[in-house]
């Protein structure tokens, strides 16, 4: 590609020297090409040049692809441990704008949920308080989470919506353990409360009584609270009774795995957003809904994985079954020689760590990271139970192991710099 930038007349001879000799392609996965460059100056100039580079891309692999920059020192931070486990603040979590009710696929597996939250984004603190939706994960309840939250933040900009995760609940009170009553008081002017994943809670004294108090304050105020769980209240083992019994307080619907028609759809509509122009068979889309369907998480990264695969192969213009079934034999091979072990050292390589600090007690922030994604990894590539990870990295509770592998996929989603980062490790036991 810099063959073609350098030849071409759009860029001048000192500009390419100077900005694109240094510049690296790092991946090429997702439909988007990932280039390093050396520093916030070159990012600058390079950003002109996105729509330029993108197009060449594009025209010389024939699919669509979209360029993105990051800073290498950026990349580089996430393994020096510079970069903390994300700040966390009460007010300013993240709300990921491509989460929206528009690309929710609604069907009879998750109807009710749907019908449920899009009716407490209409009329928030109006109809049952709080919103508890539960099930499996994978399944979607972080997405329409995240819809209630673009929904009311579009509807109603003056709306303070705070949207965040019980372990990022926790956090925060580690982090103002000083200072408690400030603590409370700042989330409770929310007018919109959305806690994900609210089972973290359990066995975290502190918190649930800080949650508890905060709960209390916001449905006094009528104010809407929209809580997601693996499992029904009643279910989360240890949680305080009190807190189940205000959980199960409002309205409680369960969002299960999509049914095969609903599952097509939702890599039909996945497809004609990132994947414009690919000529996929439908035999193809049939087999990932009946074999992947019970997690969309997996789904996604089923046909993610195809495409890339596409985009790698020279002769193929088509994902046929034959094609599919090619590429998809080959990651079962794969999976069987991957080892927890692998990856753990692919991690210390990266990190320069011992093997006792990886698994040992150390709360330093490099290494609390670098043991985070070796367990985000180990979930991801090699689909062992929490519990398994949790006995394999010094015997940890499975409830850690689920707060880490969660920490990570958010990072992964919000901080481009992270998410290299960890791709660079997958290189680093993938390619092997
Ligand atoms: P959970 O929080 O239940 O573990 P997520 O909300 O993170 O699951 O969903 C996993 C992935 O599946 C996300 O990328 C999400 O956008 C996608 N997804 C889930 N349900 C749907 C749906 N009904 N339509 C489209 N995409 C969905
Ligand atoms: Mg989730």
């Amino acid at each position: 590609m810099l063959e073609i930038v350098r030849n071409g007349d759009i860029v001048d001879d000192i500009v390419f020297d100077t900005y694109f000799e240094d510049s690296k392609i790092y991946s090429l996965t997702d439909s988007v090409c990932t280039v390093i460059v050396q520093s916030f100056i070159h990012e600058q100039v390079l950003r002109e040049y996105l729509t330029y580079l993108s197009s060449i891309l594009s025209e010389v692999l024939n699919v669509p692809i979209t360029c993105q920059i990051a800073l290498k020192s950026d990349v580089e931070k996430v393994f020096s441990g510079e970069q903390p486990v994300k700040e966390f603040s009460p007010t300013g979590i993240y709300i990921n704008p491509d989460y929206t009710f528009d690309n929710f696929v609604v069907g009879q597996s998750n109807a009710e949920p749907h019908a449920a939250a899009l009716a407490v984004s209409c009329n928030p603190g109006r109809f049952y308080n709080p919103l508890f939706i539960y099930g499996a994960t994978g399944l979607g309840k972080t997405h329409l989470l995240q819809s209630i939250a673009n929904y009311i933040s579009n509807k109603n900009p003056e709306f303070s919506v705070l949207l965040m995760t019980a372990s990022d609940f926790v956090d925060g009170v580690v982090k103002y353990q000083s200072n408690l009553d400030y603590y409370k008081k700042a989330l409770s002017k929310a007018d919109v409360f959305l806690i994900d994943d609210v089972q973290f809670l359990v066995d975290k004294k502190k918190s649930e009584e800080i949650f508890f108090y905060v709960f209390n304050e916001l449905v006094d105020r009528k104010k809407q609270i929209v809580l997601t769980s693996d499992c029904d209240a009643r279910e989360i083992k240890g949680l305080e009774d009190r807190l189940v019994s205000r959980f199960s307080g409002g309205l409680t619907v369960s969002i299960s795995a999509p049914e095969f028609e609903t599952a097509v759809r939702i890599i039909k509509s996945k497809i004609e957003r990132e994947a414009i122009g690919l000529d996929i068979d439908d035999k193809v889309i049939d087999l990932i809904a009946a074999n992947y369907s019970s997690d969309i998480r997996q789904l996604e990264g089923t046909l993610n994985r195809l495409i890339f695969n596409l985009v790698d192969s020279d002769d193929n213009e088509t994902i046929d079954l034959n094609f599919a079934l090619s590429v998809l034999k080959e990651k079962n091979h794969n999976y069987k020689e991957l080892t927890v072990k692998a990856i753990k050292d692919a991690i210390r390589e990266k990190y320069g760590l011992s093997r006792g600090q990886l698994e040992g007690k150390s709360r330093m922030n490099k290494i609390v990271q670098a043991r985070h994604i070796a367990m985000y990894l180990c979930r991801k590539h090699l689909d062992l139970t929490f519990d398994a990870i949790g006995e394999a990295f010094g015997k940890r509770d499975h409830s850690t192991v689920m707060s880490a592998c969660d920490r990570i996929e958010r990072l992964i989603k919000t901080d481009k710099a992270y998410k290299i980062a960890v791709n660079q490790v997958e290189d680093l036991f993938i390619n092997n």
